[in-house]
């Protein structure tokens, strides 16, 4: 016998009224326990989770863009954008593989960022204001990275870095010298999947690797 049917017992004899009793004080206890669950998790989301969004014209300027692009497994299915933003590029250097399908760059696979390169070991900038996130080595493709959480309300992603200037909780200004271009293999540290000397870089509009934008869309002319 449950909680539930000992307290039904004091209302009624009926063994069956009990259970019926009973089986509604369940119900209702449960039902309660959902409500409160997900109000609680509605007033304990992250408060970046809530409020993090993109300025207004750079919302509907994206929304447009994104509105026109076909998705397919959660992918863009896009030829990269021309430079069309308003952002300072990471690295002076030439553009080595844009975003998209790269059947051009020699794999056939998904490239979630924007190559660029000079081929030296040349400094790398923040784009715009914001908190260095993640700084990890990941041996088996990003090689050293940074992460940034940015106060526009995206995120960038730089690889193959030979040197880091930052550490995580930094706060960068946009401009700031934050790495040095690396990824050349036996030559700089921590190239990762690297075939030569470039930066790999990424948007995010999460700190999630599923949340990668072009970032052509975002850098200037
Ligand atoms: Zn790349």
């Amino acid at each position: 016998m449950n909680a539930f049917e000992k307290f039904a017992m004091r209302l009624t004899r009926s063994r069956k009224r009990r259970k019926t009793i009973s089986h509604v004080l369940v119900g209702t206890v449960i039902f309660f326990a959902v409500v409160l669950g997900s109000v609680i998790s509605l007033l304990t989301a992250p408060v970046d989770a809530r409020s993090n969004s993109f300025n207004k014209d750079e919302t509907e300027r994206l929304g447009a863009v994104q509105a026109n692009i076909e998705y397919r497994n959660g992918i863009p299915m896009i030829d990269s954008a021309e430079a069309t933003g308003i952002y300072p590029w990471p690295l002076n250097g030439v553009v080595t593989c844009k975003y998209g399908w790269r059947v051009l760059c020699g794999e056939n696979d998904f490239h979630g960022g924007l190559d660029i390169s000079t081929g030296e070991n040349d400094p790398i900038i923040a784009i715009a204001d914001g908190v260095v996130e993640r700084i990890r080595i990941d041996k088996k493709s990003y090689g050293l990275y940074v992460l940034i959480k940015h106060d526009d309300g995206f995120y960038t992603l730089c690889a193959h870095l030979a040197k880091t200037y930052v550490k995580e909780g930094d706060r960068v200004k946009q401009g700031e010298k934050i790495a040095l271009e690396g990824g050349e293999p036996g030559v700089d540290p921590y190239p990762g999947r690297s075939t030569g000397r470039h930066l790999h870089f990424e948007i995010r509009q999460t700190a999630n690797s599923n949340s990668r934008i072009d970032p052509l869309l975002f850098l200037n002319k």
